[in-house]
């Protein structure tokens, strides 16, 4: 399905953020910022990583999906496709509001997924990803039992609720010079720019995304939506998407600064370095930020760097084979 531009839905502003800030309060964790001498000395700057890895459920997608489910009447149930995040963060947001939550997955997702979903109480839908469309899957129950659809990326609020992470790293670590976030659909960032443009408004906004999918570096540089034929072949399953959306599109084209790319052994090595030095387990997609910086793709000497660590779900055998690579 091509995203298609929709000029009456709005997109949300610093406001939203701010409110979505006073919802989360006091469920949601507020993840400690964390810093390391050693990867200070290594890029030649002051680096404060949000650790949104110690987030509930292991990302910072619980903000986006609490946010976006507590502003739905307590009655509405909710339906959203995803096997990864997204799809645990709607399961517990529902199960803590008392709603009705169905998550739409493949039936080859692995079994632990399915399990932690049901865990918060989530009903699990599955299809057969060679033959259906999983938002085909979804539109149909929407229709047939009254849900309310969350999407994982092209949502204003829970764009609001990602941007909060932003503005929670920017009051504890103080004014930024830059902050890098990783960039799937471009929910996380649009919010974290949102947020950074409002409260440091020198702070340079920086995306990462994994070189195997760079449609978003594209977009951004063409100002042309950029998508992918099929979805990219890249360790960092936060970021297999193939493009921004109708929302997000517009908010990194006038937000952020810079985008680039890293592949996929840079993400390995920065994952090495976050459980030997700061004994932190950080997926894949949660170690593109801090990877760019690792690898010398953006001149932050002498700068103070915000790094968003946006999640800690790897399966602890490929985490052991991505160490020994
Ligand atoms: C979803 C996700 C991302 C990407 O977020 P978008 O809003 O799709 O850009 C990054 N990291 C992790 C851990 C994720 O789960």
């Amino acid at each position: 399905m091509t995203p298609m531009f929709d000029p009456t839905s709005s997109l949300p502003t610093y406001e939203d953020i701010a409110d979505a800030g006073r919802r989360l309060a006091g469920i949601a964790h507020r993840t400690p910022v964390m810093t390391s001498r050693t990867f200070d000395a290594l890029v030649g700057a002051r680096v404060f990583f949000k650790c949104e890895n110690l987030q509930r459920i292991g990302a910072f997608k619980f903000r986006g999906a609490y946010n976006a489910l507590s502003r739905l009447p307590a009655s509405a149930g909710v339906i959203t496709y995803s096997s990864g995040n997204h799809g645990q963060a709607i399961a517990l947001a529902a199960n803590l509001l008392g709603m009705r939550a169905v998550v739409v997955m493949p039936s080859s997702a692995p079994t632990v997924k399915r399990a932690a979903v049901e865990g918060y109480g989530a009903h699990v839908v599955h299809y057969d990803s060679a033959r259906e469309q999983r938002e085909e899957v979804a539109q149909a129950w929407v229709e047939r039992e009254g849900l309310t659809l969350i999407p994982p990326f092209n949502h204003a609020d829970v764009i609001a609720g990602q941007g909060t992470a932003a503005k929670e790293l920017i009051e504890d670590a103080g004014a930024l010079d830059y902050m890098l976030v990783p960039v799937g659909g471009g929910g996380l960032i649009s919010g974290c720019a949102l947020a950074a443009k409002a409260l440091a408004p020198s702070c340079k906004v920086v995306g990462v995304e994994p070189a195997a999918g760079d449609d978003a570096t594209r977009s951004f540089y063409s100002k042309q939506l950029q998508v992918l034929a099929s979805v990219p072949d890249t360790i960092a399953d936060g970021a297999r998407t193939t493009s921004l959306g109708s929302l997000t599109f517009p908010l990194v084209l006038s937000h952020v600064d810079r985008m680039l790319t890293t592949p996929d052994a840079a993400l390995m090595r920065a994952m090495r370095f976050f459980a030997e030095r700061m004994k932190l387990i950080v997926e894949p997609t949660g170690a593109l930020a801090a990877s760019a910086l690792l690898e010398g793709s953006v001149d932050v000497r002498a700068a103070r760097v915000g790094v968003i660590v946006s999640g800690g779900n790897v399966d602890l055998r490929d985490l052991a084979g991505y160490f020994a690579a």
